[in-house]
């Protein structure tokens, strides 16, 4: 029997579970708050330099997932691009992620691969068996100085807490190599869709099985009349956040233009904790095979996410993982929802874990209902 679904959020999610459900002959409503889809990687060309902005900060496809990268490819062309950042630290420019350039720059050596591995060795805190916190995790595998160089700064900005409170985990997203590889991800499939990701969102919700309504916030009320929903807002907003608030960092971003090319790379980190942004992304360049004269350029500074404000990245430090298990023990006995994204399941997803769980809970719903027994 066709039913009808709701999806909450015209991101990632929304749209992928969406695509899935009305192949199957189901149909889909598909509502967001916002005035665009793709969520927060939404792209928009800016009006005085033509050049496609990612307007939440830079998104870069990457994955191992061969039928992730399949998917997209499905419904956008990818260009080749590779993320190759650099960093400021104290008035100098270094490589990014720590290789083998970044070390010997920083140390003024011409350390081979084998040597510059035993050079960090020595200078690493061996007495942490297992680091417990970011810092930790830093000083037991660059020590001290890449350490305070290059992270302490950084994390202490973009996070608003001291790397002693953050779990490891955050910095293991980040490799160290012994070698002059500067690719930023280690994953076999990497691109950026030529038309930006709003053209592939759009490209995933055009089926006649799917209407898709802009500027339609979706309260818990509202969701009524449906088989099913699947929300990919903020859990604590679905529940009017009555066990309280979910932290988040927020961005703001400080646009400006330069007539030519301001920093010469797409990204460039500010490592030094006196300079107030994290980042400074210049957007023609995610997107080398146009020609723009003039660009455009966002000064990225994280703050703490107020209500009203949007939010970016889940803070998941003791208080707030016992604040999230109280929330989903509440969406747990929801009926009728299903909780998905990183807003709805507040974790810090990159996009292609978003397109594989997307797929995976759109399967296992259609799974069930072949089974006679709907989610
Ligand atoms: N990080 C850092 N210095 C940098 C880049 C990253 O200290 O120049 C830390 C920071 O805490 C960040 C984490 O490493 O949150 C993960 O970095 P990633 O580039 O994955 O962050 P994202 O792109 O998701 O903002």
């Amino acid at each position: 029997m066709t039913k009808h679904c709701l999806m909450v959020g015209a991101g990632l999610s929304g749209a992928v579970i969406g695509r899935l459900l009305a192949e199957a002959g189901h149909r889909v409503t598909v509502a967001d708050a916002r005035d665009h889809v793709a969520g927060n990687c939404h792209t928009a060309r800016d009006a005085a330099t033509g050049v496609m902005v990612h307007v939440y900060g830079p998104h870069i496809f990457h994955t191992d997932d061969a039928e992730v990268w399949d998917y997209v490819n499905r419904f956008a062309t990818f260009r080749p691009y590779r993320n190759r950042v650099k960093t400021v630290s104290d008035g100098r420019v270094y490589s990014l992620p720590i290789n083998l350039h970044t070390i010997n720059q920083f140390f003024g050596k011409t350390l081979r691969p084998d040597e510059a591995r035993a050079f960090i060795a020595a200078k690493a805190d061996h007495s942490i068996a297992e680091p417990q916190s970011f810092e930790e995790q830093a000083l037991r595998f660059v020590g001290r100085e890449l350490y305070e160089a290059f992270f302490k700064g950084y994390t202490l900005k973009q996070w608003g807490c001291s790397p002693h409170d953050l779990p490891a985990s955050i910095l293991k997203r980040l490799p160290l190599r012994f070698n002059y590889d500067d690719d930023y991800f280690a994953h076999r499939f990497q691109g950026m869709p030529e038309q930006g990701y709003t053209a592939m969102v759009e490209a995933i919700l055009d089926h006649p099985g799917i209407s898709v309504r802009l500027q339609s916030p979706v309260a818990r009320a509202d969701a009524a009349g449906y088989d099913h929903v699947f929300y990919s807002g903020p859990i604590d907003g679905w529940f009017d956040y009555r066990l309280g608030r979910l932290g988040y960092r927020t961005l703001d971003f400080q646009r400006f233009t330069y007539a030519g090319d301001y920093q010469g790379c797409a990204v460039m980190n500010y490592a030094d904790a006196a300079v107030p942004q994290t980042r400074i992304t210049e957007h023609k360049h995610f997107a080398p095979w146009e020609d723009h004269a003039g660009s455009v350029l966002y000064r990225e500074v994280p703050r703490a996410c107020e209500p009203g404000d949007i939010p970016y990245y889940p803070i998941r430090l003791v208080a707030e993982k016992a604040l999230l298990s109280d929330y989903v023990a509440l969406a747990a006995a929801e009926p009728g929802v299903t909780f998905v994204g990183r807003l709805g399941t507040y974790r810090y997803l990159d996009m292609d874990v978003t397109i594989r769980e997307a797929l995976d809970c759109g399967r296992r719903y259609l799974a069930a209902l072949a089974e006679g027994a709907p989610m």
